[in-house]
């Protein structure tokens, strides 16, 4: 293992070391240690094999699926012969509908569909959150939020405007995963004082290690790039506990999307939505003022997933030759949207709640003073 000399780092506090020429050895500034080439050399190859202990999935690249059942099999054929799949003409987007739910416009830009033929198979969700109110209830969530606004132009709350209104299950990738992490850092605790004519400061340097195994029971990302982002997470937070293993009596009177992104795709964006939530939980368990000389391993463990559809009542509106998306969440009520006269309000909104649900084992920490 070929090790840089700019490299080394001072194995009681993972500074930076310095050579001196004068003592020929490597000193730390820090915590004013020496250390000959030998010592160093022999800190920095274990130093490197536990980085390769946690060495992670490369970008992208996802465990091995596991291998298809005989029943999933059987279950994505009946999909393919139940389902319908439109699409738009005018904007693209693909409609899902049982097959006695005929999609006659688009939910996203209302214009006439046309029937494309059957959905394939691997389109079918694992897993489905009902809708827990019907049309009615969600045309009152929409009034009652839309109402809360300054302005709203009156075509919005027409009935013609409020007949879009549309049940639509929206396809996530949820991620469930066991995941470890080892933060190591210099901790440092300063106090000042003044005596005299002299003022006093004191820094006292711990070494700090951390290591967790963290469990994530659902880590979502929409699937959809036709619908914004930005509106799905602010209609956060669903409750995955409540989801079901998907039936297709649940599509039965709504409308579904189909995904068109990847979970290869998404995979990067939760992998760091985890590690940077684990990196914040340990940090949480050490009390000082400052973490320098910081590093974060981590690794994932176990990786799988659901195919989830969400309940969705969407709604868009055509104002001054551009598209407002508004939706209100089919489980909780919760309506989000951008309006015409107050652009920017989305992000007010969009509190992002991640909703996970976290098991921790800390393992010891210590320290060298
Ligand atoms: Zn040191
Ligand atoms: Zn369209």
């Amino acid at each position: 293992m070929a090790i840089d000399a700019k490299q080394f780092h001072c194995p009681n506090c993972y500074a930076d070391l310095k050579f001196d020429p004068a003592v020929q050895r490597f000193t730390c500034e820090y915590c004013r240690s020496s250390f000959s080439e030998a010592e160093v050399t022999d800190f920095m190859r274990r130093y490197m094999e536990q980085e390769q202990q946690y060495s992670d999935l490369e970008e992208g690249q996802l465990p091995p699926e596991p291998e298809m059942s005989e029943e999933e099999r059987r279950d994505r054929e009946s999909f393919n012969e139940e389902t319908q799949l439109y699409s738009c003409p005018s904007c693209g987007a693909e409609i899902i509908s049982d097959g006695n739910t005929a999609a006659a416009f688009c939910y996203y830009c209302h214009n006439p569909v046309i029937l494309k033929g059957r959905v394939d198979g691997r389109y079918r969700p694992s897993m489905v959150l009902p809708f827990e109110f019907d049309k009615d209830m969600a045309v009152q969530h929409f009034h009652s939020w839309a109402k809360s606004k300054w302005f709203i132009p009156k075509d919005l709350i027409s009935a013609a405007q409020i007949d879009k209104l549309t049940g639509l299950y929206v396809p996530f990738w949820v991620a469930r995963s066991s995941t470890s992490s080892r933060m190591e850092a210099i901790g440092e605790n300063r106090r000042s004082w003044t005596s005299g004519n002299y003022r006093y400061t004191e820094t006292k340097r711990y070494r700090v290690v951390r290591e967790a195994t963290i469990n994530y029971e659902g880590v979502p990302a929409d699937g959809s790039q036709k619908i914004d982002d930005l509106l799905m997470e602010s209609i956060e937070p669903f409750d995955y506990t409540r989801a079901r293993p998907f039936n297709m009596a649940y599509l039965s009177g709504f409308y579904a999307d189909k995904y068109d992104v990847e979970k290869e795709q998404v995979f990067p964006r939760i992998k760091q939505r985890m590690f940077t939530n684990n990196g914040t939980m340990l940090d949480s368990t050490t009390n000082y003022m400052a973490l320098t000389a910081r590093r974060q391993l981590d690794r994932i463990d176990t990786l799988s997933w659901d195919y989830m559809m969400l309940p969705v009542w969407f709604m868009t509106f055509d104002y001054k030759g551009k598209l407002w998306e508004y939706a209100v969440n089919g489980q909780s009520g919760k309506a989000a949207g951008e309006l015409p006269v107050s652009k920017g309000k989305l992000a007010a909104f969009c509190i992002l709640i991640a909703s996970l649900i976290i098991l921790a084992v800390f393992l010891g920490g210590y320290f060298l003073t």
